[in-house]
């Protein structure tokens, strides 16, 4: 029952953030040349449809393993025995199995193949932020599921892990023009959209750096976080010959 309620929660969490972020990427844009925001966001929108579906069917089969393997082994979140204080940390370690897979889906060629798909968006918004390669998804789904098992993460810990870190990842993919003061002090805690935007850069001095899903330490711990003044010429996307 909490989790049909997290559930609801996260798609409301996910519709009013990225709702409000779309409205405020209209009045404060960084890049202003924006003219087809909704056709955009519809090319968007129906690919993360179809990763939704995807992703549903993967977590179903992914979380009836997680209950199989649970009576026989409860994995790190048995080591805890507060629930809150465990929950959060699986919460934390797990972000930085975002960070080393995002990392791998630069390195090794065959993930980058699928990757680029979230990259090749020249015009990056909110949007952006649904839109993945749907075989980034499956492999993502069936990669991470070692990973929950030896967490000893349920279904509650990934929603809790959803529902934390879709509205950062929403913000730092908009088109939101943020006061520099703050994007900087955003950047302490969370990817700031300017971290994010570097990202996403048609250099791949500057887009192989800047990992970070929901955190930003694994940035500065693994030494993978740049920082550039200026980014109004920016340029967003893959390079052509790499295509
Ligand atoms: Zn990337
Ligand atoms: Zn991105």
């Amino acid at each position: 029952m909490l989790d049909d309620d997290l559930n609801q929660l996260l798609l409301i969490v996910t519709i009013v953030s990225g709702g409000a972020l779309w409205l405020l990427e209209g009045v404060a844009p960084f890049f202003r040349n924006r003219r087809a925001r909704l056709k955009h966001a519809l090319l968007n929108f129906s690919v993360a449809a179809l990763n939704a579906l995807v992703s549903s069917i993967l977590l179903a089969v992914s979380l009836a393993v997680l209950n199989y393997v649970r009576p026989h082994w409860q994995g790190l979140k048995g080591l805890v025995e507060n629930e809150i204080a465990a929950a959060l940390l699986l919460v934390v370690i797990y972000d930085l199995w975002m960070y080393a897979w995002h990392r791998l889906n630069h390195a090794v060629p065959f993930f980058w193949r699928f990757h680029r798909f979230h990259h090749q968006d020249s015009e990056m918004d909110v949007t952006t932020g649904f839109r993945f390669h749907p075989f980034e998804i499956i492999f993502s789904e069936v990669i991470r599921v070692p990973i929950l098992i030896l967490l000893g993460m349920g279904a509650f810990e990934i929603l809790l892990y959803n529902l934390l870190s879709f509205p950062i990842i929403l913000m730092h993919h908009s088109n939101i023009a943020l006061p520099a003061r703050l994007d900087v002090a955003l950047s302490y805690l969370v990817p700031s959209p300017n971290v994010h935007r570097l990202h996403h850069s048609v250099n791949p001095a500057e887009s192989n750096a800047n990992f970070g899903s929901m955190l930003s330490i694994w940035d500065r711990l693994f030494g993978s976080l740049i920082w550039r003044e200026n980014l109004t010429s920016l340029r967003l996307g893959v390079e052509v010959r790499e295509l």
